[in-house]
């Protein structure tokens, strides 16, 4: 059915796309009228921060290789006494969503613009949405300040990403996407960059895990993760995104397996609900049936599928579904507690999300 009356915003980001495009890092740091850039990275990539920051010479002021998953404050702090110190008008973050959230903790505070050089499908660099945390908490909010004003997507770059992190950070991506069909404010455009973005992910991901060098498939799924990011940045996000927000805050689990874990079984829980959305996710899918073809996809990929493989605990479901259903997102369906402790704990064995739940 077609949504009548509906807002599409679209942010203002410059974005340039395709292998090699690394090389034009000087000029969109001219284009943006900038002269002072900070670079940011994991310490794991800090030959590629060199890397970025010999290409801008003189005008790059310094590198910070401290980036961290989830952005602790003390972190955003050193990188911003930094960034303070050295004048920075700019802020270049390359790496995964942990460099371009600790890019997004400085511009939020320093007013300045950051260039984004994606080198996971994690889909943050086309979001105006930061996060940082303190003392075990993770404040996230939107604020335009943070978005990327340049983002560069250069698929060499993500030659080197293993391909079980390939996978997860791809269905982290495809996760997204399956969030924005079924948001409350979901629009004709989002929903066929959605399912757009869905199809190339699927299709690409099983070509990398088979042929990580594959640079036709490592270009597609870049392709999908911009989509992904372009729509998590408009749309709501519902059950899937908080459960996953709650077992990583929780219990500290790494964010992109998570995703790809909780995926399936949420999109099984929403089925019912969704039914316009389910029928895009099996399209991109080529699958009878959404929340099956996703467990699927992520078996082919041979990632963990159970909750269990990521180190929770049988005793720790019970107060991961209380905490999701007290403060829950807005979602199709109702959050019943009973429904996603069973929904918790299917994906706590990696079973296959079951029919009733998916109402199929
Ligand atoms: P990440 O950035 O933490 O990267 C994981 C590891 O992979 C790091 O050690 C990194 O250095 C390494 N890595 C990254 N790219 C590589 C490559 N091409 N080759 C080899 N190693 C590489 O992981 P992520 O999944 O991209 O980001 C997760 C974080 O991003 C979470 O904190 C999540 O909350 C956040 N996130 C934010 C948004 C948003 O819109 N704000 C969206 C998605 C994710």
């Amino acid at each position: 059915m077609f949504r009548r009356t509906f807002l599409f915003s679209a942010l203002p980001a410059r974005v340039l796309f395709g292998a090699g495009t690394l090389s034009n890092l000087p000029n969109e740091i001219d284009e943006l009228g900038v002269g002072r850039a900070l670079v940011v990275c994991t310490p794991e990539q800090s030959d590629l921060g060199d890397t970025a920051a010999r290409m801008i010479g003189d005008r790059c002021i310094g590198v910070f290789p401290g980036a961290i998953m989830h952005v602790p404050v003390e972190t955003a702090r050193q990188a911003r006494v930094q960034a303070h110190d050295a004048g920075a008008d700019c802020v270049v973050a390359i790496g995964g969503g942990s460099s371009i959230g600790l890019a997004k903790a400085i511009a939020l505070e320093a007013g300045i613009q950051i260039v984004a050089i994606p080198t996971t499908y994690a889909g943050s660099e086309m979001t105006p949405i930061y996060g940082i945390t303190e003392n075990g908490t993770k404040k996230t909010g939107r604020d335009l300040r943070v978005l990327p004003r340049a983002v560069i997507y250069d698929p060499e770059l993500t030659l080197s990403l293993p391909t079980s992190m390939s996978a997860t950070s791809g269905m982290n991506a495809i996760a997204h996407c399956v969030e924005a069909l079924y948001a409350t404010n979901a629009n004709p455009i989002t929903s066929i960059m959605a399912e757009e973005g869905i199809r190339y992910l699927a299709r690409a991901l099983p070509r990398i895990v088979e042929r990580p060098q594959d640079i036709d498939a490592r270009a597609e799924c870049l392709y999908g993760a911009w989509l992904a990011g372009s729509v998590l940045a408009t749309t709501s996000v519902a059950l899937h995104h908080k459960l996953c927000h709650t077992l990583g805050g929780m219990l500290n689990l790494p964010h992109a397996e998570t995703h790809t874990v909780v995926l399936p079984h949420a999109t099984a829980y929403n089925a019912s609900a969704a039914a316009q959305a389910m029928g895009s996710i099996r399209h991109a899918l080529e699958s009878r049936d959404a929340a099956q073809g996703l467990f699927d996809l992520a078996a082919r990929l041979d990632v963990p599928v159970a909750l269990k493989a990521l180190g929770v605990r049988f005793a720790d479901l019970d107060r991961v579904a209380d905490a999701a259903v007290a403060a829950p997102y807005p979602n199709p369906r109702p959050m019943e507690r009973d429904a996603i402790r069973s929904l918790l704990e299917d994906a706590y064995w990696g079973r296959r999300p079951r029919a009733a739940l998916s109402g199929a």
